[in-house]
């Protein structure tokens, strides 16, 4: 049989994105605890910094304290600021080959409401889970699968490796401690932080491009040329 002399199209790239203080200015852990959370609860995140608790079971064990009717919560929700100008982002990204998928270790409750509401679809790997008066935000463990992680719920840098894995280029957008793995993954020239993620990486002599805002990265891979230098 003979082969099919069209060459293959060419892979389109793929940007792997932080949602809680990438996607948006404020993550949703922070604005819980300042908001919506008692203040003397148990030291979930003592904890997990001391290697008691996972990462996963510090957010869950806080988000179940969470006493607040739906609306107070959404309203907490609407607060972490989504980047504004996702919609149009996307489509300056799909027109310049790049493909975006959401990971968090947050839970995909809020980030489902958020990006519905901005009327964007996007491959989200998160925690499922579902609000219920009295009981709290229940964050359960996403189900076992190739980017199934113990400590986050959810393997950012596997979603990474994997992209890498298909031979396509991989950018990669973060702001937390939790986001190092990933980003470590990827060329600096690709490799966009902000935060503790950018204060982490400039500790360890990594380079990246800094950010302010979600939709300087998606300007500066859509152009490319344009802001693409990595800094020391
Ligand atoms: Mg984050």
């Amino acid at each position: 049989m003979d082969q099919d002399p069209r060459p293959a199209p060419p892979r389109r790239s793929l940007l792997v994105t932080d949602f809680d203080g990438t996607l948006t200015r404020h993550d949703f852990y922070q604005l819980a605890i300042q908001e919506l959370l008692p203040t003397d609860l148990p030291d979930y995140w003592g904890d997990y910094r001391a290697g008691r608790l996972t990462h996963f079971e510090a957010l869950r064990d806080y988000f179940s304290h969470i006493r607040a009717d739906e609306a107070t919560v959404l309203d907490v929700v609407h607060r972490m600021q989504l980047e504004p100008r996702l919609a149009e982002c996307l489509k300056e990204l799909d027109g310049a080959g790049w493909d975006v998928v959401v990971t968090s270790a947050g839970c995909s409750w809020y980030i489902e409401i958020l990006l519905a509401e901005a009327g964007v679809d996007l491959p989200v790997y998160s925690n499922p889970g579902r609000y219920e008066e009295g009981r709290g935000l229940i964050m359960e463990p996403p189900p076992p699968g190739p980017f199934f992680s113990r400590e986050l719920g959810v393997d950012k840098a596997g979603v990474v490796r994997k992209g890498l894995e298909e031979g396509r280029r991989v950018a990669f957008a973060g702001d937390g401690f939790p986001d190092q793995e990933a980003a470590r993954l990827v060329p600096e020239s690709l490799r966009f932080a902000r935060g503790d993620l950018a204060r982490a990486l400039t500790e360890g002599g990594l380079g990246f491009i800094p950010f302010d805002r979600w939709s300087e990265v998606a300007r500066a891979l859509a152009a490319p040329g344009r802001g693409t230098e990595a800094v020391l």
